[in-house]
């Protein structure tokens, strides 16, 4: 894809509160390797969009929030790859449009706005069957463009880690790069997801259906943790935010508030708690998702003006 580069992957050591000496732990950084197509969804992007050349689509359609880190990475690559985007939004249409939407309308996404009812039912197929006969013949990605081929994508992920670990951890919305990584890892290493949504137990569920249709190996080497939610998709706190300055002022390495925020509070915690063995080694994925931040300036100044 355009204007990738993957040697800016790199594997770097960092530090957290609760480091102590028994306990190594690195930072894959995804979030390097493009300025907009960043992180897992560039992986999750390259083997669909191959797919979608093969079959002459000329236009990618897909789904997602108003604030969506896959919106704006599928306006990029759709654009960098000489594909049409249509993005359907879910809820009402907001002028000004958020930094998010304007980029993916400024690479040539048109949008679409489908009440939550509606969009809700998106992955029926009598709404395809809608979608085919108002938008023509589109390569349709599902929301978070998780399917079998970003699998594919994200196992890749594992091919830039240029050291030996015990655990891979990584943050999960719909769970494509997670199941992705799992079936990349071999020998008795161990993948620990962190969900960003509340409520999220059926993503086991989901994980492994994904795993199972893309690989013949049984697997039985990850967890997901549900402990580090912050009460939800998209819900941050004063806690959480405080922890992300800290590691940005040690590490020199900014994390969005959504999903790897999160997660590296999760490992931290758990390093307190000495839930890894002493001499682990622990390889965190940095995913991106910094664009995310923008969106969410004034929901993090509310939550410091108030005490
Ligand atoms: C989309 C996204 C995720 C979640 O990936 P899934 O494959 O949907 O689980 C994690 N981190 C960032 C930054 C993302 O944008």
């Amino acid at each position: 894809m355009n204007n990738v580069d993957l040697t800016k992957s790199i594997t770097q050591k960092i530090i957290l509160p609760n480091s102590n000496n028994n306990i190594e732990v690195y930072l894959q950084r995804e979030d390097l390797i493009h300025p907009f197509i960043s992180g897992n969804k560039y992986y999750k992007l390259k083997y669909n969009l191959e797919k979608a050349k093969e079959k002459n689509k000329e236009t990618i359609l897909t789904f997602g929030g108003a604030y969506s880190n896959h919106i704006h990475a599928v306006s990029a690559a759709a654009k960098s790859f000489g594909f049409k985007s249509i993005g359907i939004i879910r809820g009402e249409e907001y002028k000004p449009l958020n930094p998010t939407l304007q980029f993916a309308v400024d690479n040539g996404m048109k949008l679409y706005y489908l009440d939550r009812k509606t969009y809700r039912n998106r992955t029926e197929k009598s709404f395809r069957e809608e979608i085919a006969k108002q938008f023509g013949d589109v390569y349709i990605l599902p929301e978070g463009g998780t399917n079998e081929l970003a699998l594919k994508g994200t196992a890749e992920i594992l091919q830039n880690i240029k050291i030996d670990f015990e655990y891979l951890c990584a943050p999960v919305g719909s769970g494509g790069t997670l199941a992705g990584l799992i079936t990349g890892l071999y020998d008795s290493k161990k993948a620990i997801g962190f969900s960003s949504l509340k409520g999220g137990e059926y993503l086991s569920g989901t994980i492994s259906e994904l795993i199972s249709n893309s690989s013949i190996r049984k697997f039985d080497n990850w967890i997901i943790n549900h402990d580090y939610h912050f009460g939800g998709f998209a819900k941050i706190s004063r806690e959480l935010i405080e922890f992300v300055n800290w590691f940005k002022d040690n590490n020199n390495i900014q994390l969005d508030l959504i999903y790897n925020g999160k997660m590296m509070f999760g490992i931290n915690d758990m390093i307190s708690k000495k839930y890894f063995p002493s001499n682990s080694r622990i390889v965190a994925i940095h995913t991106g998702g910094l664009q995310g931040l923008t969106g969410m300036k004034s929901k993090i100044e509310k939550i410091f003006s108030t005490k």
